[in-house]
């Protein structure tokens, strides 16, 4: 179990979905994890209450970027609430908590006995709740 966690792991840090800029990204933040030397910036675009599309560039370890990679996956389509529950059952998750249903954001699970990861695989999922909060970053005349 723990190596298939680690595959998953692996696999998207090494080869990061939505791994770049967005055209036409309406929200947007940034997540620094010092303590680790996380850095990523995520770019949403974001119609009405759907986040249409999501992005995130950067430098991170591997459960950083893989965390963040998975994000992207997972919220492209949702709504901003839908959004939020997951992240939620996320932090649930690197806290030791269960993470049925949660695909392949179930191999973060291995970072609940180290806490000091937490943060990592917690990152993109900081900025995406600042992303929905928050202003835009870009204004645009269409909207
Ligand atoms: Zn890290």
């Amino acid at each position: 179990m723990t190596d298939l966690y680690q595959q998953t792991i692996v696999e998207h840090a090494k080869r990061p979905r939505n791994f770049g800029p967005l055209p036409g990204a309406n929200r947007g933040a940034q997540g620094v994890n010092p303590l680790c030397g996380d850095e990523i910036e995520l770019h949403l675009r974001v119609e009405g209450d759907r986040v249409e599309a999501a992005t995130f560039e950067g430098a991170g370890c591997a459960v950083c970027v893989a965390s963040a990679s998975m994000m992207t996956l997972a919220v492209k389509g949702s709504s901003a609430a839908d959004a939020a529950r997951l992240m939620q059952r996320v932090r649930d998750l690197v806290a030791g908590g269960d993470g049925k249903n949660l695909g392949e954001i179930e191999s973060l699970k291995g970072v609940a006995r180290y806490p000091a990861r937490r943060k990592c695989a917690l990152l993109a999922w900081r900025a995406l709740e600042a992303a929905l909060a928050g202003e835009a970053t870009q204004v645009s005349t269409e909207l």
